[in-house]
């Protein structure tokens, strides 16, 4: 059997059915109902905005949407978006009732977003040609179109773009007996031999996420063929993984580093998020959005009113020992 690259495999292990899209189970019951009574109008639907850590599944929905609706989607990102003219050329290319699907909606350009308000409210673009008095003004028909925003910081969108969405969704991590649905599902897709041992040991180190289940059960695929196994047993998935330096929590060297600043120089905080990134020597929107997310989720972190704190369950993933003496948080 030939090995697609990763790229192909991710876009082969998209699902493309709703049965097919794992979890999120009160995310898909309300985004049908919005899509079944906007096909019952014949209207597109409202414009959506969805929320969540990166690889749970945001842009996976907007495919999905599209399929229901029996629409083209094209997909973009905020900072791709430099100028009103790029915004035009998209938004006019779009046929009637088409998903336009805009990652990273909060790195969207402050100068390009008020063009997007009156493209969402009223399906037209003012556009300003010219400069000082010779300037005119030329307003744009566009179709009607949905918007799907994604992003993984909400709060740095303006409460004028968010308040334009019709529905707004937060992804939540996924539960483990729903990550080991998603590795078999891909395991078969990819015609994979797996153990079900295999499969909940891959998952309980995805960090509760199916992007993440999916790279590790290719990792794991690789060990398994380089060692002529035609099989993952849990002993290839564990040797995978170790391999990978993704520890028994699916904690990666990225958050051990983390953690060890926020125990070893602040004795475990309260600690400024600043202040930790200098630390741990990481950017803080690097901090928030791929280490932190996961490290509350398990509990290894706190935040209070004055920063971040490690609890006890940190110390002991990382064989220290907790300090008997109470902190003041
Ligand atoms: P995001 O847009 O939130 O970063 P994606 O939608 O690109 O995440 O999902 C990443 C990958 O994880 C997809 O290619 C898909 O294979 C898988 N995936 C995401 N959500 C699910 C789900 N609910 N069920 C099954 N697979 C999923």
């Amino acid at each position: 059997m030939s090995i697609p690259n990763d790229d192909l495999l991710d876009s082969a292990l998209r699902p493309k059915t709703w049965s097919d899209y794992v979890g999120q189970e009160k995310i898909k019951e309300n985004i049908r109902v919005i899509l079944t009574a906007a096909k019952q109008r014949s209207q597109s639907p409202d414009h959506l905005l969805l929320y969540g850590n990166s690889g749970l599944g945001k842009t996976t929905l907007a495919y999905l949407v599209a399929l229901e609706m029996g629409k083209k989607i094209r997909v973009t990102t905020g900072p791709a978006i430099e100028r009103a003219g790029d915004l035009a050329a998209i938004l006019t290319n779009l046929q009637e009732g088409d998903i336009l699907f805009l990652d990273e909606i909060h790195r969207i350009h402050k100068t390009v977003e008020e063009y997007i308000y009156p493209a969402m409210e009223e399906y037209k673009l003012n556009l300003i040609l010219g400069k000082g008095p010779m300037a005119r003004t030329m307003e744009l028909k566009l179709p009607h179109f949905t918007l799907i925003g994604a992003t993984t910081r909400p709060g740095l969108l303006s409460a004028p773009l968010r308040n334009r969405f019709g529905a707004t969704f937060q992804l939540n991590f996924y539960k483990p007996e729903d990550i080991e649905k998603i590795i078999d599902r891909s395991a078969r897709l990819l015609q994979i031999p797996i153990d079900p041992e295999a499969i909940k040991i891959i998952a309980k180190r995805s960090r509760f996420t199916p992007r993440v289940a999916n790279r590790l059960l290719k990792r794991a695929r690789d060990f398994g063929q380089v060692q002529n196994h035609n099989i993952i047993t849990k002993e290839i998935a564990e040797h995978a993984l170790s391999s990978l330096e993704v520890d028994s929590m699916g904690l990666e060297p990225g958050d051990i580093k983390i953690l060890t600043a926020l125990i070893e120089k602040f004795d475990g905080g309260p600690v400024g998020l600043q202040s930790l990134a200098a630390a741990a020597m990481e950017e803080e929107g690097t901090i928030l959005d791929m280490y932190e997310p996961y490290l509350l989720q398990c509990g290894f972190i706190e935040r209070t009113q004055r920063g971040r704190v490690a609890s006890k369950l940190a110390y002991e993933h990382l064989g220290l020992k907790y300090p008997k003496t109470q902190r003041i948080i």
